[in-house]
This record gives C-alpha cells, sequence and structure tokens, in this order.
C-alpha cells in the first residue's frame, strides 16, 4: 500500500498478520465440479467445491478442520478435528470459488452451501461473521437467501440462530427419524435427540418464517424401508419444512451402499402421499470425490 505514510506500513507489519489461504490443488470432475484444496497458514487443508448447473454455480465451504462427530456415513467424520476455521478464513473459501467461477465458468456465484467439512453450528461466531461479511454491501454482497448453513443438528445452537434471527437458509441432517437408529449412525443423537431437534426447529420457525430443508441421504437397507418413510413423514409433520433426499456417495471407509431406484421411487411415493414436498438430489463430483461426504483430502495425499 504504497499511498499510506511509511510509520503506518510499519506499524500496520508490525500490528498484523495477512494469512490468506492458498489454493494447493484444483480437480476437475467429469460433469463440471471443481475441487479445491485451500492451504491454511498453519499447513492444515481444507476443501471446497464449485458446481456449476443449468441455472446457477454453487460453492461449497468448510467451516472446521476435520470434524468431531464422526457420523459412520462421512468420510470427514472419519478425520481428527483439527480446528474451528476462523471468519477470515470461510470468507477466503467463497471469495476464492467466486473468483475459479468467473474465470473457469464466466458467472457470477450464485449460490453457498455451508456443506463441506465440519460442522458449522460448533463454530457458531465465525460462521456468523463470515456469512455478514458475505452478505454486506462493502464484502461479497450475495444475498442470504442464496446461503445455506447445514446442521447434523444442535438443538442449541438452531434456537440460537432463531433468537439471533438470520436471515439464511437452514438445512438439517436428518437421516433417520428414529432415535435409536439415528444415534447408530450418527452419535450426536444422544444428546440432541429428535424430539429436541423438533422443538428447535419449530422455535427456528416461528422467530425467523424460514421453512427448514430436511437433508435423508438414502442408503440402503439402512433408513431405506417403508417403515423409514412413514417415521420421516411423522417428522417431517412437525416442523415447516421440505424434504432433500439425497443419493448416497460411498466412501472408503464404510461399506453402506446407494439405495436402489426402486427403493428410492417407492420411498419417495410414500412421502408424496403423506403431502410433503420431495426432491430427489443427485451427487455431482463423486468421480473426483467432492460429493457430499467425500471431503477427506483424498487426492492430496
Ligand atoms: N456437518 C454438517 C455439514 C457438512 S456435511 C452436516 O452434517 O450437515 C454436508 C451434507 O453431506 C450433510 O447432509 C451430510 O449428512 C451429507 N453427507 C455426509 N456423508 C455423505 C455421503 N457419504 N453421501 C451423501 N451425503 C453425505
Ligand atoms: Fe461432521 Fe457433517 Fe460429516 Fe457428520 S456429516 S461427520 S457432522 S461433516
Amino acid at each position: 500500500m504504497s499511498n499510506i505514510p511509511i510509520e503506518i506500513r510499519e506499524k500496520l507489519s508490525n500490528d498484523f498478520e495477512l494469512k490468506p489461504l492458498k489454493i494447493l490443488n484444483s480437480f476437475k470432475s467429469a460433469d463440471g465440479t471443481i475441487k479445491v484444496a485451500f492451504e491454511l497458514w498453519d499447513g492444515n487443508i481444507v476443501e471446497g467445491v464449485l458446481i456449476p448447473s443449468a441455472d446457477r454455480i454453487t460453492a461449497c465451504v468448510s467451516s472446521q478442520v476435520g470434524c468431531s462427530l464422526n457420523c459412520s456415513f462421512c468420510a470427514t467424520g472419519y478425520l481428527p478435528y483439527k480446528r474451528n476455521l476462523d471468519a477470515g478464513e470461510i470468507f477466503d473459501q467463497v471469495y476464492l470459488l467466486k473468483k475459479l467461477a468467473l474465470e473457469k465458468n464466466n458467472i457470477n456465484l450464485s449460490n453457498i452451501v455451508f456443506m463441506g467439512m465440519g460442522e458449522p453450528l460448533l463454530n457458531y461466531s465465525n460462521l456468523l461473521k463470515s456469512i455478514e461479511h458475505i452478505t454486506s454491501p462493502v464484502g461479497l454482497a450475495i444475498s442470504p437467501q442464496r446461503i445455506t448453513v447445514s446442521t447434523s443438528g444442535i438443538a442449541k445452537m438452531i434456537k440460537k440462530l432463531g433468537d439471533d434471527n438470520v436471515k439464511f437458509n437452514l438445512a438439517l441432517s436428518l437421516h433417520y427419524a428414529d432415535n435409536d437408529k439415528r444415534t447408530s449412525i450418527m452419535p450426536i443423537n444422544e444428546s440432541n435427540n429428535l424430539e429436541m431437534l423438533a422443538e428447535a426447529l419449530e422455535y427456528f420457525y416461528s422467530k425467523t418464517k424460514t421453512r427448514v430443508t430436511l437433508e435423508y441421504c438414502m442408503i440402503s437397507e439402512i433408513n431405506d424401508t417403508e417403515q423409514d418413510a412413514l417415521n420421516l413423514a411423522n417428522f417431517a409433520r412437525k416442523v415447516k419444512c421440505k424434504i432433500n433426499l439425497i443419493e448416497y456417495n460411498p466412501i472408503d471407509n464404510a461399506l453402506y451402499k446407494p439405495s436402489t431406484n426402486i427403493a428410492t421411487q417407492n420411498f419417495i411415493k410414500i412421502l408424496e402421499q403423506k403431502k410433503h414436498i420431495v426432491n430427489l438430489r443427485r451427487s455431482r463430483g463423486k468421480d473426483i470425490n467432492a460429493a457430499c461426504g467425500q471431503l477427506a483430502n483424498k487426492l492430496l495425499k
């Protein structure tokens, strides 16, 4: 900054440290999805993904290095939790992915999802600070309605989002609507069970009037039976929501398989008979381990 006095420049460099993210590597999938490995100032690595589709281009960003919650179906859950990302590190991922979208696809970033590595609601203040910068007119000026934060379900923090009257969208990774079964694949359910989550989501809706998305990853013969669909339909009745069924992406650490087409179509039929809004999400970037749940620094080793 040669346009400011030398004494101020010296003071700035003595008192402050810049810790920008570096793009270490990037990989492009056959479907156009790009996975980026970001190196942090301390050598840790997190991943972000750029997902182009017909009408939009979405950036998927990480909130923590690793994850402490150990969901059995998620590759990140098998990585050790190292630390929270600070607000600048979250913002930088969005900034760099936005730049990449312009360079590679010649379009502006349209949506942001916090569905990369880590549990965003366990890094609450940095999450909110980063979103403040992303949405600010002097930041990236991206509308909060184009941002979705996905959580495995931390009831207290979902209520706090309501109290803070946030304007972005919230998605709950449900994956089972039965407490014992959910706990068996998502240990966090032991301390944040379905009743607590339903109550927190109701509270969130009463404050924000934003309909949440229930994410349900279809795992063959694990959570895709008729009874599972009925349980999900019952849970979904308790909260204002829509349901996204996600194709399960196989990972090295677990033997789960994606549900068959027949099981998935049956599941959808039951939910629709119960008058729920259901979307089926096909996975993107599987060939480069960039799909949901596959982020584990795998191609970097
Ligand atoms: N920790 C947060 C956000 C990151 S995970 C959360 O759990 O919501 C982003 C999404 O990917 C979640 O819905 C998660 O359940 C899902 N996911 C994890 N592993 C997956 C896999 N192998 N296949 C498909 N989706 C997966
Ligand atoms: Fe963590 Fe989310 Fe993966 Fe569970 S699904 S281990 S909460 S990143």
